[in-house]
């Protein structure tokens, strides 16, 4: 999909900066996304992809630097004299609502079944019609192509299955947009094709995505930009049939495979 740059910044990470006691694990992370826009992020193990994501959806605080999703600060507000200061839970809880996230783990509610865990965020959190709820979950469960398993317990389902709920429940809150984490990445070999399927439909009908895999042919076709991140930093960052046909980084030709 191409993407103008006069389309809206659905999020904007600028100058991010993270540590684990003393070990900095982001260190002055900065881009934009744009509505509709897929950007995938590379990256070895380690080199803080996952804790930038949860940085945007403020799963972790940070110290420096701002993130705003959908115009709205995440974490952190300057007061008048420019100083920053934490935001309060309230807000925190709102902004995220505009965040859907999913991880290498699934998450289901065991116990509840599948519609009933993709109803759950809109009726509970969202305080949705119930009526209304439920027919949204029920168009979702037939995107991810999964009508038939509606009043199934997530036990009853394979991985693959599972993943695609897990896509459902995080559409049904009606993000602005959505963070996939390894998404495929315990997944069976040959369940992976069927939530890169759905992954794909959604950024072809123009869901801003940032998606951290190791999926290479996803990058490729599905990417509107690559970032590669190495400890805590984008070495890299472009449209992906430039930087990944021509990788100006030791590290970013080495990660793929290019310098045997
Ligand atoms: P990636 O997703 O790219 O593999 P992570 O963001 O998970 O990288 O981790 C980046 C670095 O931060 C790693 O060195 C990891 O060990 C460290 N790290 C991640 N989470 C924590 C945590 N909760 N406490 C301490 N260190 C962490
Ligand atoms: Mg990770």
């Amino acid at each position: 999909m191409t993407i103008s740059a006069g389309s809206p910044i659905i999020v904007s990470v600028n100058g991010l900066v993270k540590s684990f006691g003393a070990h900095r694990v982001l260190n002055g992370v900065s881009f934009d996304v744009r509505r509709g826009e897929v950007v995938v992020v590379l990256g070895p193990s380690g080199s803080g992809k996952s804790t930038m994501l949860r940085c945007v959806n403020f799963l972790e605080t940070f110290e420096d630097g701002t993130i705003t999703v959908n115009g709205a600060p995440v974490g952190y507000q300057s007061d008048s004299a420019g100083r920053r200061r934490m935001l309060d839970e309230k807000v925190v809880a709102k902004n995220r609502e505009h965040v859907g996230m999913v991880f290498q783990s699934f998450n289901l509610f065991p116990h509840r079944t599948v519609l009933q865990n993709v109803m759950m965020g809109p009726v509970s959190v969202q305080h949705r019609d119930r009526t209304e709820a439920r027919k949204h979950a029920l168009e979702l469960l037939e995107k991810v192509g999964l009508t038939d398993k509606a009043d199934q317990y997530p036990a009853r389902l394979s991985g693959g299955q599972q993943q695609r709920v897990a896509i459902a429940r995080a559409l049904a809150m009606r993000p602005a947009v959505m963070l996939f984490d390894e998404a495929t990445s315990a997944l069976d070999p040959e369940l992976v094709g069927e939530v890169l399927r759905v992954m794909r439909e959604l950024a072809n009908e123009g869901m801003t995505m940032i998606v951290v895999t190791h999926e290479m042919g996803f990058a490729r076709e599905v990417a509107d930009r690559v970032i590669f991140m190495d400890g805590g930093v984008i070495m890299e960052h472009g449209a992906p049939h430039d930087i990944m046909a021509n990788p100006q980084t030791e590290r970013f030709r080495s990660f793929l495979g290019m310098d045997r």
